[in-house]
């Protein structure tokens, strides 16, 4: 039996096709999130890649910020329990999920079972988000996989002191005016996202194994700050940004 998740984020659209609920059959990823085509699109390729057609899916299940606007799917399920399912399909040990996204941040506790027993969001403000490292990347005239590589190379990290994305923007614009170390700034700029998500980390407490997912799971530098902030090792698959997808996915499988 096969089914499809679909996760229309806020900034990107995930596509997972699961065989019989174990086997992931192919997955595609379209930097477009709700109110383009990118569900549209991903959905579309998905099945092209896969060499199937809409027909051979037995259900369809959509997640993600933009879920309620779609009306492709047969139905849909929360960002907190796609990402429980699919991470937890990934690694039954997982005991808490960072999900970074586009434009928020979640922390979510799983018990033994893999079902969640808690969680804590910030989808108030872009501090903290995907949003952030976005805007500073492009302030930068970088790619946003290119923050990590220079992270790592820095020996003193730049301290953000702003809290709010569009100050932060201006002290990182007056930083590069004052000739600051590139490495140093973005060292501090992924640790500023990791500090905000480690204070939210601490509200609810952590259990080990901890797993990244989302986007921003992608960037070594955030992953790294974040795992000293909270003094545990911090796991991620190489499918971090497809877990609300794959989650979708069992999830279709479970109620099929
Ligand atoms: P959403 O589901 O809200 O659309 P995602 O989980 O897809 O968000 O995450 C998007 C964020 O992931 C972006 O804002 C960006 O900061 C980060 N990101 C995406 N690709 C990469 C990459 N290759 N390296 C580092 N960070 C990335």
């Amino acid at each position: 039996m096969l089914t499809l998740g679909i996760d229309i984020g806020s900034t990107t659209s995930k596509c997972v096709i699961l065989k019989d609920g174990k086997e992931i059959v192919a997955k595609v990823l379209k930097v477009a999130g709700t109110g383009t085509n990118g569900p549209e699109e991903a959905y579309e390729e998905v099945l092209k890649v896969s060499g199937l057609k809409r027909e051979d899916i037995e259900k369809v299940l959509a997640t993600g910020y933009g879920r309620k606007t779609y009306d492709m799917a047969d139905g849909e399920i929360s960002e907190l329990s796609a990402h429980a399912k699919g991470v937890n399909f990934c690694d039954k040990e997982c005991r808490t999920i960072i999900d970074i996204g586009g434009q928020d941040a979640k922390v979510i506790k799983l018990n033994e079972n893999g079902v969640i027993s808690d969680f804590v969001m910030n989808d108030k403000c872009a501090a903290g988000t995907g949003r952030f490292l976005d805007v500073m990347a492009s302030i930068l005239k970088l790619d946003i996989g290119e923050l990590e590589k220079h992270a790592a190379k820095s020996q003193n990290p730049i301290k953000i002191s702003s809290t709010c994305t569009v100050f932060a923007e201006s002290e990182v614009i007056s930083q590069l005016a004052n000739k600051a170390d590139l490495d140093d700034l973005i060292a501090g700029i992924c640790g500023s996202v990791a500090s905000r998500t480690a204070s939210l980390a601490k509200r609810l407490g952590i259990s080990e194994k901890v797993y990244m997912s989302g986007g921003v799971a992608l960037n070594g530098g955030v992953r790294n700050a974040l795992s000293k902030e909270l003094g545990a090792e911090i796991f991620k698959t190489e499918d971090a940004q497809y877990m609300g997808a794959l989650g979708a996915a069992v999830t279709a499988y479970e109620k099929s």
